[in-house]
């Protein structure tokens, strides 16, 4: 395996890096950012090497997707395998039998014990969009409920559903009818205090729920157990459950949008498990397939079938490529144990940024949990007006030395760390010790 190393041969990005950005503007369609314009050459466990030839310890995962790590041997050879034998011939054409396989361990592995029934798709939000057309079509409902701070993709149904205007939706519209924002259970930012957040936050939600749109009109509540791109928000003990609850009572499709915090990134399989809740339908995609483009909708038989024959579907979904790399990325989370490895790395992280919270005033909340952890960034602790500008220039900070970091958050002031589980406790740590420095010289 490429050696696990942190080396600089030339500024970031490097000369070489920078040629390819100058033919990017003139190639590529603007509206394409790029966080890091690193250009990467090779990839594995914690590290990427860059067409300059630096080594940047990458605390990305490509936004938690090679959660595996890139360059996974069992990915790799299986993937090697599968293009060998076939590439394609479309599910609904003539299928084969590793769809099935990915399907039967989705329904193993996701929350709940009742009969489950699974359909794959390319992307996180094609995977949403499949899961209200579910929820619509069962419940014979139109509206969907989703929350202050959601991130559910970028297509219009999805972009609808996500909160953040700029960039994901600015001038984008209109967006599809029928979605429904009610407030994030965001204990740092709740009005009556972390304590009160949950019991709040589940009274506001679902009085908004009952004037403003009717329990009878509604086919789903959409929500990330762990918002990602929002901001790592984590939701109080006994919200979701309750959120389930509430769910169960009025015939309300639970959509756990999985895609950013599923397989094992949180410490357990997926986000919902923490507190047992189990939802009706589960989104994931991102960690499922060690970067090939692979997303699922999984949920309740009684559901999923509802759907007449051809309903579900697309020329892509379920890849026979992704599908073998599926497998293989799970048989690597089972064999390895990487909830448990998750965890030991969440440990780190949670030491480290609670340190770094000692010594900068600036850092106001530190939260996530296992190998999703972040830190947010305020002007003031008393105030807590975002700071913005400290995050990027602490992000900058990080890149300059070679540590590939992400920011994300309403506000653009949180920090979120998203390593490749198989990356070394030591390259993690000396990562953190990059944060320490950049932070330290950001602050001046
Ligand atoms: C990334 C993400 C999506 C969209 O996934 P794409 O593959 O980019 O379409 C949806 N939901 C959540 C929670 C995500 O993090």
């Amino acid at each position: 395996m490429l050696d696990q190393q942190r080396i600089l041969r030339t500024p970031v990005p490097g000369p070489r890096s920078r040629e390819l950005q100058a033919r990017k503007a003139s190639a590529v369609a603007a509206g394409v950012g790029t966080t890091l314009p690193v250009y990467v050459t090779q990839g594995a466990g914690g590290i990427l090497v860059d067409v300059d030839g630096n080594q940047l310890i990458d605390l990305g995962s490509g936004i938690a997707v090679t959660t595996v790590g890139n360059g996974n041997p069992r990915v790799v050879e299986a993937v090697t395998e599968q293009v060998r034998r076939f590439t394609h011939t479309c599910f609904m054409v003539t299928p084969y039998e590793p769809y099935l396989e990915v399907c039967e361990k989705l329904n193993a592995l996701t929350p709940g014990e009742h009969e489950k029934r699974s359909a794959l798709f390319n992307s996180g939000a094609e995977a949403v969009e499949n899961a209200v057309k579910v929820a619509r079509h069962a419940t014979g409902r139109p509206a969907v409920v989703v929350f202050e701070h959601a991130y559910h993709g970028r297509t219009n149904l999805t972009m609808g559903m996500t909160a953040k205007a700029m960039p994901y939706k600015h001038r984008f519209g209109p967006f599809a009818p029928e979605v429904y924002r009610v407030p994030m259970a965001y204990p740092y930012r709740w009005p009556g205090g972390p304590e009160r957040c949950a019991e709040e936050a589940l009274a506001v939600v679902t009085d908004l729920i009952h004037t403003q749109v009717g329990e009878e009109n509604t086919a789903a509540v959409v929500i990330e157990p762990i918002q990602g791109e929002g901001g790592f928000v984590v939701p109080p003990e006994g919200f979701l459950p309750g959120l389930a609850a509430w769910c169960r009572e009025h015939g309300v499709v639970l959509v756990a949008d999985e895609v950013q915090s599923g397989f094992c990134r949180t410490g357990d399989w997926f986000a919902c498990d923490h507190e047992g809740v189990v939802p009706d339908l589960v989104t994931t995609a991102k960690g499922i397939a060690g970067g090939m483009p692979l997303a699922a909708v999984t949920g309740r038989a009684e559901l999923m079938d509802a759907v007449h024959g051809g309903g579900l579907g697309g020329t892509y979904g379920g890849n026979p490529v992704a599908c073998a790399a599926a497998l293989a990325s799970i048989e690597t989370m089972e064999a390895d144990g990487l909830p448990t490895r998750a965890r030991r790395l969440g440990a780190v992280l949670e030491e480290r940024l609670t340190g770094l919270a000692a010594r900068f005033p600036q850092v106001g909340d530190v939260r996530g949990r296992g190998a999703m952890m972040a830190m947010e960034l305020v002007v003031d602790r008393e105030t807590k007006e975002p700071d913005p500008a400290l995050t990027a220039a602490v992000n900058r900070g990080c890149h300059e030395r070679g540590v590939v970091t992400l920011t994300c958050g309403t506000y653009g002031n949180v920090f979120r760390f998203l390593p490749p589980l198989t990356i070394g406790e030591d390259l993690l740590h000396e990562a953190m010790d990059v944060l320490e420095e950049s932070f330290a010289a950001a602050v001046g």
